[in-house]
């Protein structure tokens, strides 16, 4: 198959080719690439609760009750009480009447927004909104009206111009590549203002944002005014599986239209295990968050320091602009050598010229530790006269 041979050499020459590092030790700070200690600073465990020993005993007491696969979907013979007890749960911490799992943040976005949307509707998309989103409003047969990043004069403008009975918004809480937060606060009321529907993925705020830690919706204080709220257990929560909350018709209507939700096999006891215990760790240990945040705010005040192209962010997610591919390539093999593992994040993932390292941090980094990623990142800045 010539053409598959043309292309992958086409993504070589762009300097776009991806390969894996395979991980060799636990997803935790530190962990192993092969028999390389790296330290990790491009993980979405913010809480660092991948390798926590709570954790890994729940899935084992799972594994031991109920053993290992599902065996079907959830309408056929693959729910378990588990995964009822853990629906409730998180509908009692995003604060509304249901909840449903999905298999991953992924097939909920694309479940869910071809649930609602046909071709008799309008989505108003942020121009930065996660794949899953974008792939959700393309399948949906809906008409897509793209508005520019977080622009809500840009997004007003857009309603007024495509009116329409079915229509709605549809935004990342937090965005995944540039770690900004969605003005969710502007949307509702533009929503409310001209009755339109809201849908936000809250991907890489669930566990992290707001006092409870509940995400996006609690940051702007606006519960019981998002209609639906999506999200994954995959980040902060360190397991597995997406889910949507919203309203107990919502939920039971999923259940019936998403066909993501119907047709994949239910995610397996020990996952399901593992998320009931990291949503108690999230509710009880707020310590985890506060130390997420000072490391935030610190780093990116340092970070700045050195000169490098930061994006203005207010999460953990860290943007450090490089532009051309192969230089963030190259910048993150250099950081590689020190022992430190970032990620660099090349198109399509992010828009042509504005590949860059996606930093981000845990709320065990240490000063220490972070210190000593500064000192990385302004050597290998130096050596590759980036700054
Ligand atoms: N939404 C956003 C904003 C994301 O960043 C991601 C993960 N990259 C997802 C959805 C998908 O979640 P999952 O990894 O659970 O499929």
């Amino acid at each position: 198959m010539r053409f598959i041979d043309e292309c992958l050499k086409d993504i070589k020459d762009r300097g776009l080719y991806r390969e894996f590092k395979f991980l060799s030790g636990p997803q935790s700070k530190y962990t192993l690439i092969g028999n390389k200690r790296v330290l990790l600073m491009t993980s979405n465990n913010y809480l660092d609760l991948c390798n926590d020993v709570r954790l890994k005993d729940a899935a084992e007491a799972a594994i031991r009750t109920y053993g290992v696969g599902a065996g079907g979907s959830r309408l056929t013979t693959g729910s378990y009480e588990l995964h009822d007890q853990l629906e409730k749960k998180i509908a009692d911490f995003k604060n509304t009447e249901a909840a449903i799992l999905f298999n991953t943040g992924y097939m909920a976005n694309i479940g869910v927004v071809t649930a609602i949307a046909d071709k008799e509707w309008i989505l108003f998309s942020d121009a930065l909104n996660h794949a899953s989103i974008i792939d959700g409003c393309r399948l949906s047969g809906a008409k897509i009206v793209v508005y520019k990043h977080c622009d809500m004069e840009d997004l007003r403008k857009k309603i007024k111009a495509y009116e329409g009975k079915k229509r709605c918004i549809v935004t990342d809480g937090v965005f995944s590549m540039d770690g900004d937060i969605a003005p969710l606060d502007k949307i509702v009321e533009l929503a409310k203002a001209n009755n339109l529907l809201t849908v936000v993925d809250d991907a890489h705020g669930t566990g992290v944002l707001g006092n409870r830690g509940t995400g996006c919706v609690e940051y702007f204080n606006l519960k019981g005014q998002v209609d639906i709220q999506i999200g994954t257990l995959s980040k902060a929560l360190a397991s597995e599986g997406g889910f949507v909350a919203g309203s107990k018709s919502l939920v039971t209507y999923l259940r019936h239209k998403a066909r993501s939700f119907i047709y994949s096999t239910a995610l397996s006891p020990a996952t399901i295990a593992v998320s009931l215990c990291s949503l108690d760790i999230v509710k009880s240990e707020k310590d985890r968050r506060d130390r997420l945040l000072e490391n935030t705010k610190w780093f990116q005040e340092e970070l700045k320091k050195l000169g490098f192209h930061v994006l203005e962010s207010n999460t953990a997610i860290i943007p450090l602009i490089i532009g051309s591919a192969e230089k963030a390539t190259k910048l993150s093999e250099k950081l590689f050598e020190k022992d430190i593992f970032i990620s660099a994040i090349r198109p399509p993932t992010v828009p042509d010229h504005t590949s860059r390292l996606r930093i981000t941090l845990m709320a065990t980094h240490s000063r220490e530790e972070l210190k000593y990623v500064l000192n990385g990142l302004k050597e290998a800045g130096m050596e590759l006269g980036m700054i």
